[in-house]
């Protein structure tokens, strides 16, 4: 019977417990034997109970919890051989050599590498009589899927990571609360949203929350951007709106690459316009809160391909992520994606942002 592992790593997304349930019980169905593995890489690392067979209900009502019921941790083990060693004994002690993992751009480059030294890994541990020859010779390679957990929406090569969506409920409904109480008092409120490099959260919450203006870090406002949002916000009074609205990521940029922190944005609005805006910081509600109908129905569907692809996949081809394109699940080469990933941090870095814009290859296709 073949067995498989499921955890989640790094930022925990809502959603993530949608992709668990989903995995364990499609694996159920087909007559494997999955496992959570607890923490992230930590419960790799540790081993023991932190490897927990998973039945039917096992993942019982988790499907509107926000988080991940099975944890997940930055490892700093894991980046260090001997983690990785501990980790391929333990998971072999249990008989695993499948994993399907949910996490950001760090995680699943961890574990693409984690696949690649695999081999090596059984080696030292037989080597060190840790292992028996029986034990290497039915574990020769690793197999792993990734699915994308990540609030930002910032892997390339899919249209929406696990968590985006429900990410983007949260600033939506702060932005309207604010908005509301902003308009009694006729204030101007500057609101920072997550999203780390990728523009996708402070844009979409600029858009649907009728933002008079935005910054990202793809799209840095051109120079004298002062003057430009001090024009916006004045024609938007003189028109009759009541409140100002302006929306900040974390990681804007000016043209020059400098970061534009809230705090900047609010001192420009408060030297232009002489008011001293409010400034909202969301932090971590973003990441809280039951999950969107779309961040559970989603992941249900990518668990339920992870599950099949698990099962069938060539340990000797490399590994593939599933994500959504069109509405579509879609299989993307996992190296691909994440250099290409990478690629747009590059371009942002250099300050070629129309490439990095273009890099991201987001839904507007020509
Ligand atoms: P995210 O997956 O959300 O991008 P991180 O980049 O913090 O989050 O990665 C989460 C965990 O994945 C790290 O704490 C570490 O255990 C593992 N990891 C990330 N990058 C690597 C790497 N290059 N090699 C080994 N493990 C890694």
């Amino acid at each position: 019977q073949k067995r498989l592992g499921i955890l989640t790593s790094g930022g925990d997304a809502q959603g993530m417990n949608a992709a668990v349930r989903s995995v364990i019980r499609t694996a159920l169905k087909l007559g494997a034997t999955p496992f959570a593995v607890m923490e992230g890489w930590q419960g790799a690392v540790d081993g023991g109970d932190r490897i927990k067979q998973m039945g039917w209900s096992d993942v019982s009502s988790i499907l509107n919890e926000g988080g991940t019921v099975i944890g997940t941790a930055r490892c700093p083990d894991f980046r260090e051989k001997d983690g990785r060693r501990r980790a391929c004994k333990n998971l072999l002690d249990h008989g695993i050599d499948r994993l399907i993992v949910i996490g950001g751009d760090g995680s699943l480059t961890g574990t693409n590498e984690f696949k690649n030294e695999w081999p090596e890994l059984v080696a030292e541990l037989l080597e060190a009589g840790e292992i028996t020859k029986e034990v290497a010779q039915a574990h020769p390679s690793l197999v792993i899927v990734g699915l994308v957990g990540s609030i930002d929406n910032d892997l390339v090569g899919t249209d929406m990571t696990i968590g985006a969506d429900s990410a983007l409920h949260r600033i939506v409904d702060a932005i309207d609360n604010v908005s509301s109480t902003a308009a009694s008092h006729q204030r101007t409120f500057v609101i920072e949203v997550m999203g780390r490099h990728c523009g996708y959260l402070p844009l979409m919450a600029a858009v649907a929350g009728g933002a008079d203006y935005v910054f990202t870090p793809e799209n840095p406002p051109r120079l004298g951007w002062e003057n430009d949002m001090a024009e916006k916000l004045t024609l938007g009074r003189e028109a009759g709106r009541r409140e100002s609205i302006v929306i900040v990521a974390e990681g804007a940029l000016d043209a020059e690459g400098n970061h534009i922190t809230s705090q900047d944005v609010a001192n420009v609005i408060e030297e232009k316009l002489g008011v001293t805006p409010r400034i909202t910081i969301l932090g971590h509600v973003q990441r809280g809160g039951t999950p969107s109908a779309y961040d559970r129905w989603m992941p249900t569907l990518l668990g339920y391909a992870a599950a099949h692809e698990i099962l069938n996949a060539d340990p000797a081809k490399p590994a593939n992520i599933l994500g959504v394109r069109h509405n579509r699940v879609t299989r993307i080469p996992l190296i691909e994606a994440v250099a290409a990933t990478r690629n747009v941090g590059k371009l942002i870095e250099a300050k070629d942002f129309d490439a990095a814009t273009a890099a991201r290859g987001n839904s507007f296709e020509k």
